[in-house]
């Protein structure tokens, strides 16, 4: 999907890479014991250590080790025997300490590579060129107070992974889709919960522009998006930016800029740094972090099924299109759902239900699938229903809809509704005799050869029922009625 942007001067390609900063899903800080529970009071979670009280030693917390290395490992990536923690130095009233600690020459997980799913059902692969540790700085908070700024030091030294891709991507959606893949591993490995409103994953863009086939352009970054869609848009508005001022024979500045998702457009912040002007070395107060093969061998036998392969068994014992499986494992728990709904049904069936319906009524209602006031359990039901003649289509998504807002189950809305399917001949006999008295021009015209008026008793028949007669046992009656001689 090479998808060209055209200029007032011919075409030009974008490039991206992206750095994903993801909170590791575990109860202490990188190098304290301090909680990182979410939402806390201000200041509440932050020990000596966070705040840089002189004399205290960073202890490396080894539930975020094993973390970014099952990462690593879910990245198809190389595991780094030896690793450093190096001091990144920069002044900030959010970072008592002067410095960030975080992996700079010898990061923890080198080289990977995921695979991405794009919407023409095209797989391709980007490349991962290092994971590494780092903690995360506090916050600053600028808008509570007309004068003052306040610092909440909870996030200091919250252990994040920093997963840096190449330059591979070369559109929106291609780096949307890199997103949502990264985001699936790291739910399906549990490091990361990914919640990006919450700011436990965070997206820096680099994006630049070239004439197919040169070299690559001079990049600006757009820091901490915070949504797919924001990203994509702030790509496009970047890309676009950068397009016209080569075009009016400018060039561009390499920066570091943000996005303003209520403008919807990107401007700078400041003149992006080398990194010579972090003073990187590495920290004399951690020893290298020596990792040894058990320990990386235990991690690897003991990772969860990944998204690419859940998504083949989804083809292979289901059946379904390799699209409607990636959608499904977008996100384990509507894995988990459609797995539990599919069971002994027809797969095809229930991957429609999960992926249409629910999904289309859970996105309009903005709840998670963890949420859904329709249990797996209650679609299985539902489908089940349908299977067996006992509801219609038609009837099934009403029933649908009334489960969605009242939670209860199929049966208890089919029995208090009265939505059983009439399927009882005789009963339909009556209901079509009666059509068929009223549509003497109806009945001319089919027998006069004109198929299609069909329609119009089935709809006179459906009408009179409510829905809720059964199509096929309808048309069978109509036609032999219909071919009666009176
Ligand atoms: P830094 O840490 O200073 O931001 P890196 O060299 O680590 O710099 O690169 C950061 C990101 O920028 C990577 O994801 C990389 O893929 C991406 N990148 C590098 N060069 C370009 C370019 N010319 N256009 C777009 N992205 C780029
Ligand atoms: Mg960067």
């Amino acid at each position: 999907m090479a998808e060209l942007l055209t200029g007032a001067s011919g075409d030009w390609e974008m490039v991206i890479g992206l750095e994903v900063h993801a909170q590791i899903n575990c109860e202490a800080k990188l190098f304290s014991g301090a909680p990182t529970t979410f939402g806390a009071e201000p200041n509440t979670q932050v020990s000596l250590v966070d705040a840089a009280m002189p004399g205290m030693l960073p202890v490396l917390n080894e539930a975020a080790v094993r973390e970014a290395v099952r990462t690593g490992l879910a990245l198809n990536a190389q595991i780094n025997r030896r690793s450093i923690f190096a001091r990144k130095n920069y002044f900030y009233p959010d970072l008592p300490f002067g410095y960030q600690i975080t992996q700079y020459e010898a990061p923890i997980v080198g080289e990977g590579e995921i695979e991405i799913d794009l919407p023409d059902g095209e797989v391709k692969r980007i490349g991962i060129e290092r994971l590494h540790l780092e903690q995360d700085a506090g916050k600053s908070i600028h808008d509570q107070h007309p004068t003052k700024s306040y610092i909440d030091l909870n996030r200091a030294g919250v252990p994040l992974m920093e997963i840096v891709s190449r330059p591979d991507m070369r559109s929106s959606a291609e780096a949307g889709a890199y997103v949502e893949k990264l985001r699936a591993i790291l739910r399906f490995v549990e490091s990361c919960d990914g919640n990006m409103q919450e700011g436990s994953l965070r997206v820096d863009a680099n994006v630049s522009v070239r004439r197919p086939g040169d070299e690559l352009g001079t990049r600006c970054e757009i820091k901490n998006v915070n949504s797919i869609r924001f990203l994509k848009l702030a790509i496009e508005y970047e890309a676009r930016r950068q397009i016209e001022i080569i075009e009016e024979g400018g060039t561009i500045d390499q920066e570091t800029r943000l996005f303003d998702p209520n403008r919807g457009e990107t401007r700078s912040m400041r003149s992006k740094e080398d990194a010579h002007d972090y003073r990187y070395f590495p920290d004399p107060d951690l020893l290298p972090l020596d990792l040894d093969d058990a320990f990386i061998e235990d991690l690897r036998t003991s990772l969860p099924e990944l998204p690419d392969h859940r998504k083949q068994r989804l083809v292979g014992d289901y059946g379904l299109s390799p699209y409607d499986a990636g959608i499904l494992v977008g996100e384990k728990e509507t894995t988990d759902y459609f797995e539990t709904v599919a069971a002994g049904r027809d797969a095809k069936l229930a991957a429609n239900w999960v992926t249409s319906d629910l999904f289309g009524r859970l996105n309009k209602s903005g709840i998670a699938i963890s949420e859904s006031p329709v249990s797996a359990e209650a679609m299985g039901g539902l489908i089940d229903l349908l299977a067996e003649g006992t509801i219609s289509g038609r009837i099934a998504k009403d029933v649908f809809d009334n489960m969605f807002e009242t939670g209860k189950d199929a049966a208890a809305i089919i029995e208090e509704k009265g939505l059983k399917q009439i399927s009882d001949t005789g009963e339909l006999e009556t209901i079509i005799a009666a059509v068929i008295e009223r549509g003497s021009n109806q009945v001319k015209q089919f027998r006069g050869g004109n198929e299609k008026v069909l329609g119009w008793f089935v709809g006179q028949v459906m009408k009179e029922t409510q829905g809720k007669a059964n199509p096929q046992t309808v048309n069978e009656i109509l036609r032999r009625k219909l071919a009666e001689k009176t």
